[in-house]
């Protein structure tokens, strides 16, 4: 999975976490909070209207009564005495509220409207009380506790209480719960007056009696009951909610961990290292420090897990991060970030050479962290640059990724792989090029071997006492129409490296062997031509039989053709070797040794193994050779590769003074610059034609 989905995807699953409880919290709380003001909305329209309905059927049933009045016919007292059974004040008035009888004291303000009660069909005309405004009409026609008398402090006669409400329309609960009164009061209080008015007589007066809001104790009781349910309810919703949240937090922590831990430091990973690196580069106050990402490897983790234990591996590894923590400072990050492999970003100054001093203390720390071992650690070392604007003030990093600059470490670490010891290794561009030469020859070398590109040069060897052509190596050389002529130091380790070395060897067989056969038909006098065969080659048992093969398929004779063994090939299986070696001269081939003398054990492997051609190495040629200790070495070098039956052949000579010193040595061969450099096959071919002559 590449780095930005693995990203989107912990992203998805934090957000789905944190979000997912947040988001039901809030919508649960809302939707709570809604169930709330409807429920209080409910229960205040249905108390209020029921008790307004019963006062208004109260109000008809009186109006029914005083329509069977007749002024002209009854006293008014009969009236009186029947509407008394009602007990209320009323009064009955003409069309424009003048009042024709009156019961009781009038406190109609005659201030008010229509009042719709949404339960109820039925509208009547409400009036507010003039002495005692509590209720009052909204704009919607809904009788409502009118909280201005509610909120006035005067005293009013009757009605005892303290309260201060906000202004609200219907915010029944509040005034119950704020009044705070005792169930007397309340009483009191909730007796609420206002006027009913009613039409009789055809509509031509209209009987307007004072009725009451009242609310009795079994009312507050199952208000209360309502209001405590619903805030249970609320209440239990919340405490779900809070504790999914809770759990969306845990889970989110959680996956934190997987996300950014590593198992075996409990420190930081790699995916942390990168995207807090990154948002720490892009900081402004960070925009005037340089930065060195480093990449630690603790080279003999392998064999110390092989010799050990992985536990005990993973231990050092522990021990290894706590260790670099230290050295670290505010403001660095260390993680492990594979296996063996640690990621550090420290902060530097211009100066190099300083980093590269603080880096050698903590290799010294780390090397001996284990009192019984000594360990090595390599470290690849780039640099992240202030960015700097045109006027030369270090200005924010705004794109910096942090995946390329570590991989530049790892380039420059991989550099200094192949040795085994410690070494810090900076990356340049010149290890750009090297990766890009690198990546040219791995995707062209099958194809330049398919079109020939690769090709033999000859390089003679010469007799130094009678200076005939005696033989010669066979000597790659890459023609490409890419880079032009390129020559085998720059990419035959490469092969040697990635197994193309044995596609190689073939080759330059399989085309000495056809060149030979064709000089032979061509009736030249031919001299063995010695091949390189690598070393990676001899893991394979049958190589004699391959190259045998090969030869036989170009029609060559075996004489003509020689196999040249690098010294360092004889550290592998020896026995293998020897088995080898012996077949290819059961074949007939010569096998030579090359390069004797650069290694350490020459001497040995000459002891085990039964070779026809030692070759000198160039080495012993070079520089100071006039020095008589160098000349002994070569001397007595022939001398005992005379006594083991072998041929010499001296590599690498290019004055006179070497060859005559070689000639009086007795050796056989000279292979150098003083007779010839490597040739094209043309070139050897008219040299073969003059040997002729
Ligand atoms: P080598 O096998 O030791 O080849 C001898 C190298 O020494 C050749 O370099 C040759 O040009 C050089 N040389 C010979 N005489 C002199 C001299 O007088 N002075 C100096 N300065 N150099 C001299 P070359 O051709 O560049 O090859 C380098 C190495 O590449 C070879 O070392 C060999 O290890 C490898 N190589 C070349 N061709 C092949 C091949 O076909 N197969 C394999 N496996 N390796 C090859
Ligand atoms: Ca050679
Ligand atoms: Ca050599």
């Amino acid at each position: 999975m590449s780095k930005k989905s693995s990203q989107i995807n912990y992203k998805k699953i934090k957000y789905s976490s944190l979000l997912g409880s947040i988001v039901t919290f809030f919508i649960g709380m809302t939707l709570g909070g809604f169930v709330l003001i409807l429920g209080y909305e409910l229960l205040y329209s249905y108390v209020m209207e029921s008790k307004a309905y019963n006062e208004y059927k109260d109000v008809t049933v009186m109006a029914g009564i005083y329509d069977k009045y007749d002024r002209d016919y009854d006293s008014a007292d009969n009236i009186y005495n029947l509407l008394d059974e009602f007990d209320r004040e009323y009064m009955v008035t003409d069309a424009l509220n003048n009042v024709l009888m009156l019961k009781g004291e009038n406190t109609c303000s005659f201030n008010g409207g229509t009042a719709i009660l949404s339960n109820y069909p039925n509208t009547f005309t409400f009036y507010q009380d003039s002495e005692r405004p509590a209720l009052r009409l909204n704009k919607k026609g809904k009788i409502v506790i009118n909280n201005a008398d509610l909120n006035s402090k005067d005293e009013l006669s009757g009605y005892e209480y303290t309260v201060t409400i906000a202004e609200d329309d219907n915010i029944f609960d509040e005034n119950f719960e704020e009044l705070n009164v005792s169930p007397d009061s309340f009483e009191k209080l909730i007796n609420m007056p206002y006027w009913i008015s009613v039409p009789v007589k055809d509509g031509s007066e209209n009987l307007v009696v004072k009725c009451y809001f009242k609310a009795n104790s079994s009312d507050v009781f199952t208000a209360t009951l309502l209001i405590v349910g619903i805030g249970l309810i609320l209440l239990f919703a919340f405490i779900a909610f809070l504790v999914s949240a809770i759990r969306g937090f845990i889970r989110y922590h959680r996956i934190s961990q997987l996300y950014y831990k590593d198992d075996v430091t409990k420190g930081n990973n790699w995916k942390w290292f990168v995207i807090k690196g990154e948002q720490r580069l892009r900081k402004r106050k960070t925009a005037r420090n340089r930065y060195a990402v480093l990449n630690l490897v603790f080279v003999n983790y392998r064999n110390y897990c092989v010799c050990h234990s992985i536990e005990d591996g993973e231990e050092l590894l522990k021990k290894i991060y706590e260790q670099l923590q230290k050295d670290i400072t505010a403001g660095e990050m260390c993680v492990r970030s594979a296996s063996a492999s640690f990621s550090l970003l420290l902060i530097c100054q211009d100066d190099n050479s300083q980093l590269e001093m603080r880096i050698n203390d903590i290799i010294n720390h780390l090397e001996y962290i284990d009192q019984n071992h000594k360990f090595s650690f390599q470290v690849g070392v780039d640099f992240i640059e202030r960015s700097m604007n045109p006027s030369g003030r270090p200005v924010r990093r705004t794109s910096i990724n942090l995946d390329t600059e570590y991989n530049k470490a790892c380039t420059a670490r991989n550099e200094i792989a192949d040795s085994d010891d410690s070494g810090i290794r900076f990356f340049d561009e010149s290890l750009v090029q090297n990766q890009k030469w690198l990546e040219f020859v791995q995707s062209n070398q099958q194809k330049a071997v398919n079109n020939e590109e690769f090709k033999v040069y000859y390089q003679p060897k010469y007799d130094p006492r009678t200076n005939e052509l005696r033989g010669a190596e066979a000597l790659i050389r890459w023609e490409s129409p890419e880079y032009g002529f390129i020559t085998p130091g720059k990419f035959i380790p490469i092969f040697e490296k990635n197994g193309f070395i044995t596609e190689i060897d073939h080759y330059m067989i399989r085309h000495v062997a056809r060149d030979q056969k064709k000089w032979l038909d061509e009736g030249l006098r031919c001299v063995p031509v010695s091949v390189n065969v690598s070393r990676a080659h001899f893991a394979e048992k049958d190589l004699a039989d391959q190259i045998r093969d090969m030869v036989d398929e170009a029609g060559a004779p075996h004489n003509l053709v020689e196999i040249e063994l690098t010294e360092s090939a004889f550290f592998d299986d020896k026995k293998a070797m020897v088995s080898t070696i012996n077949n290819l001269k059961g074949y007939g081939f010569s096998v030579s040794m090359d390069d004797f003398g650069s290694g350490y054990s020459s001497l040995n492997s000459l002891k085990d193994m039964p070779l026809d051609v030692l070759k000198l190495d160039a080495e012993f040629f070079r520089g100071e050779f006039d020095s008589q200790r160098g000349e002994v070495v070569v001397s007595e070098a022939i001398k005992l590769a005379k006594n083991l039956n072998m041929r010499t052949v001296a590599e690498g000579v290019e004055v006179k003074e070497q060859v005559d010193f070689l000639a009086g040595e007795g050796c056989d061969m000279i292979q150098g610059y003083y007779y010839a450099k490597p040739m094209p096959k043309n070139e050897y071919e008219d040299r073969l034609s003059k040997n002729n002559e």
